[in-house]
Formats: structure tokens, C-alpha cells, sequence
């Protein structure tokens, strides 16, 4: 099998060498990037498989760089916040990274969270082959294998994490799905639920799927999880 290929972009150079070097050791071939411009380049040479990025950069920042290699071609991106509350600022953008991770994190989970990111992508690839069916729940209508989603007749621009937490609460509509179940099914996290950042990473993506799709169609169940309704 091939390589992995990463790109790492991150100006402080211990963390960047310190990313790149246990990436490497998992066997990633790992391309460097220390500001906003040389990464856009870099993305645009090499066609990662992944991207692990900094939000603050010289020259532009993590999100328009995110924004930049995302019109190029989806790629998964892990956004590393200096805070856990920009999670949710970052999501309510949509500028189409994945998932997050607040500093300081471990090189473990730093692992983790990208081999997920790639298994992810590659479930969906799968999905998407297999053609399956078409569901529809409350007005919301959701095409797997096209990853197209339409509220009530128009077509609504989801972000891959965003189309897959829809697609894993319409499969139980009216059903509860517990956040530590929608972190396993979507973020396909094992071991990394109970950090805060986890429950932030559910909660901020149904947010910013909520102003997407309609806030009366997801309920919440205070500390237990969301569901899709059925009849919003
Ligand atoms: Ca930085």
C-alpha cells in the first residue's frame, strides 16, 4: 500500500518538526508548511490525504487557508485551536475542517484523530459506490450517495462532518442519539470521549447543522444527546 501523505502547517517550529516527525514514524510521508501562502502551494503540489492546521499563521490564517485547498479539492483538514471555545467559532464558519484539536494535545491523540479523519473518508467513498437509498425525514431529504441534501425542495450546503451527523440522526429519526454514540458513529473517536473538547465538538457541528437545516428539526435532550424530528 501507499503512503499516507500529510501536510503539516504550523508556524512554531517545534510543534510543526515535533507533528511531523511522529507522523512519519507512523509511516505518513509528511510534507512541512510554515505559513498561510507556502500551504496553499504546498496543498495544491502534493494533494495531501490530510491536513493538520494551525489557525494562526503568517500571511493569511488556517481558515483561508482551509477555505483555499477546500475549493481546490475536498481534502480532510484537523484544525489545531490555541482554545477550546474557538471550536465553535471555527464550525460556525464553515469553512470545512473536520474536526479539532485545542493545544496542548498529545502526539497519541493527535494520531488517533487523523487515522479517524481517513478512515471516515474512506466509509464515505465507500457509501457512496454502494448507492444507497434515499432517506426523507420531517422535509429534510438526504441522498447518500450523492451527498446532497434538499429542507423542504432546496438544496442545503452541508459540510462533510455536517452531512454525516445529519445522515446518522436521520437514520433513527425521532430517535436520541447520545453525544459519545454520534462521536463514535461520526467522528469514529474511540477512546477520546470525555475530554471537553469532544461534547464542544458534537455540540458546536449540530449548531451550525441546526442554522442549516432549521433549528425546530433537531432537538436537544439536555444531557443525553440529539434526534432528528420527524415532524419539526
Ligand atoms: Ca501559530
Amino acid at each position: 500500500m501507499t503512503s499516507r501523505r500529510a501536510l503539516v502547517v504550523e508556524d512554531e517550529r517545534t510543534i510543526n518538526d515535533a507533528l511531523a516527525d511522529r507522523l512519519r514514524a507512523e509511516g505518513y510521508t509528511v510534507d512541512q508548511a510554515f505559513d498561510g501562502p507556502s500551504a496553499v502551494d504546498l496543498a495544491s503540489a502534493t494533494h495531501p490525504d490530510v491536513v493538520l492546521l494551525d489557525v494562526m499563521l503568517p500571511g493569511f490564517d488556517g481558515l483561508e487557508v482551509c477555505r483555499r485547498i477546500q475549493a481546490d479539492r475536498p481534502v480532510p483538514v484537523l484544525m489545531l485551536t490555541a482554545r477550546d471555545d474557538e471550536a465553535d467559532v471555527l464550525v460556525g464558519l464553515g469553512v470545512g475542517a473536520d474536526d479539532y484539536l485545542t493545544k496542548p494535545f498529545s502526539m497519541r491523540e493527535v494520531v488517533a484523530r487523523v487515522s479517524a479523519l481517513l478512515r471516515r473518508v474512506e466509509r464515505a467513498a465507500a457509501l457512496a459506490d454502494e448507492r444507497p437509498a434515499v432517506l426523507e425525514v420531517g422535509g429534510v431529504r438526504i441522498d447518500p450517495g450523492a451527498r446532497r441534501t434538499t429542507v423542504a425542495g432546496e438544496t442545503v450546503h452541508l459540510t462533510p462532518t455536517e452531512f454525516d451527523l445529519l445522515l446518522c440522526l436521520a437514520r433513527e429519526p425521532g430517535q436520541v442519539l447520545s453525544r459519545e454514540r454520534l462521536l463514535r458513529e461520526v467522528w469514529d473517536w474511540g477512546d477520546s470521549w470525555g475530554s471537553p473538547s469532544a461534547s464542544r465538538t458534537v455540540d458546536s457541528h449540530v449548531k451550525a447543522l441546526r442554522s442549516k437545516v432549521g433549528p425546530s428539526r433537531i432537538r436537544t435532550v439536555h444531557g443525553v444527546g440529539y434526534a432528528l424530528e420527524e415532524q419539526p
